[in-house]
């Protein structure tokens, strides 16, 4: 439904998307997921046709719209703030995405807004609603023309923190509804793995790495997107066999079983594992734990194995001190950047 090739966008010395590439079918939600001035927002603008690539192509359900305005290409537009008319009712608002449509439009504007969950809230103004009431209005005065596609970009960042989860549920789930293509750029990590089908990382204008959210975290390629997606224990280690898509990883002198991934026998690697892939309690190897936070139904312990740092999750009843044994149930080789 989208697709952009090879897309360079500078702005004088700044170089914010640099030779990307990517797809998003049909009815598919796919995440931007990067840290802050990554290029995220440039990528979404490019696609609206908000801003000219200095190189590269956007198309269009198949169609090259890279020269088209942005009222050609029928994209609805999201943003962190809502940009309502602060004058209009909730119901004029919404009819203003339908000012170029015909038909009745009073009741287009109530089926929007029934379907956002706004039903009964017309003649209401902007400040007699909530944030996360006015962010669904936006959404439906974006989805009033019936765009082929649907630009977010961190809707949901202007929210407190539940609201924001119990809205991104709602979000994908109403997505999934009429079936709508969309784009969501967001630096909340968390956000992207609940929402998205798939997740783009993004760093310094590229890709790193494109794929549905748990196999973006259970098989990370790159450090970058390991420890942007969740905590990550990243301990250098050298490959010294492999056996399929197994390899043995020699860290501090111990051999560790792991995936081997793109890696090669011989090959200086990163040892890659999450902190719940870590049994703790029992196990061939020992760290001295340097601190322990509680979170509620568990701790976690940060310690240290020979001169490296690790991560760990326990539940015990007291707060964990000494020192402790573990073995890692799950590993996998990672390049270096
Ligand atoms: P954020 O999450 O903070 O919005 P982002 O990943 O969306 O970040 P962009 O807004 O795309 O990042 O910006 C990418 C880079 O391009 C940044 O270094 C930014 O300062 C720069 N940039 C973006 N727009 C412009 C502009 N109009 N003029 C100059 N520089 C710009």
């Amino acid at each position: 439904m989208v697709e952009v090739r090879g897309l360079t966008k500078r702005f004088g010395p700044v170089v914010a998307v640099e030779d990307l590439s990517l797809a998003v079918a049909e009815g598919e939600i796919l995440a931007l997921l990067g840290p802050s001035g990554c290029g995220k927002t440039t990528v979404l603008r490019i696609v609206a046709g908000l801003e000219r690539p200095d190189a590269g192509r956007v198309l269009l359900a198949g169609r090259d719209a890279t020269e088209w305005p942005p009222e050609k290409r029928e994209v609805g537009l999201v943003f962190q703030s809502y940009a309502l008319f602060p004058h209009l009712t909730v119901g004029a608002n919404v009819a203003y995405g339908l000012r170029f449509r015909r038909g009745d439009r009073k009741r287009r504007v109530r089926e929007l807004l029934d379907l956002v969950g706004l039903a009964g809230y017309e003649r209401r103004k902007p400040h007699q609603l909530s944030a996360g009431q006015q962010q669904r209005v936006a959404l439906a005065r974006a989805l009033a023309p019936e765009p082929r596609i649907l630009l977010l970009d961190e809707p949901l960042s202007a929210l407190d923190a539940a609201l924001r989860k119990e809205l991104r549920g709602e979000l994908r789930a109403l997505l999934k509804r009429i079936g709508m293509t969309a784009l969501y750029v967001t630096h909340d990590q968390e956000e992207a793995l609940a929402l998205a089908d798939r997740v783009a990382v993004m760093r310094d204008g590229r890709l790193e790495q494109v794929a549905p959210p748990a196999e973006l975290y259970q098989r990370p390629r790159t450090p970058f997107a390991a420890s942007f997606l969740g905590r990550a224990n990243l301990w250098p280690g050298r490959v010294v066999s492999v056996d399929g898509d197994r390899a043995i990883v020699e860290v501090a002198g111990e051999r560790i079983p792991a995936e081997r991934g793109e890696a090669l026998e011989g090959d200086e690697v990163l040892l890659f594992f999450r902190p719940e892939w870590v049994e703790v309690g029992e196990g061939p190897l020992a760290a001295e734990i340097e601190s322990a936070d509680y979170l509620g139904d568990r701790w976690e312990l940060r310690a240290r194995f020979r001169g490296r740092s690790l991560v760990v999750l326990t539940q015990e009843e007291r707060r964990p001190a000494g020192s402790l044994r573990f073995s890692i149930r799950l590993a996998r080789a990672v390049q270096h950047d």
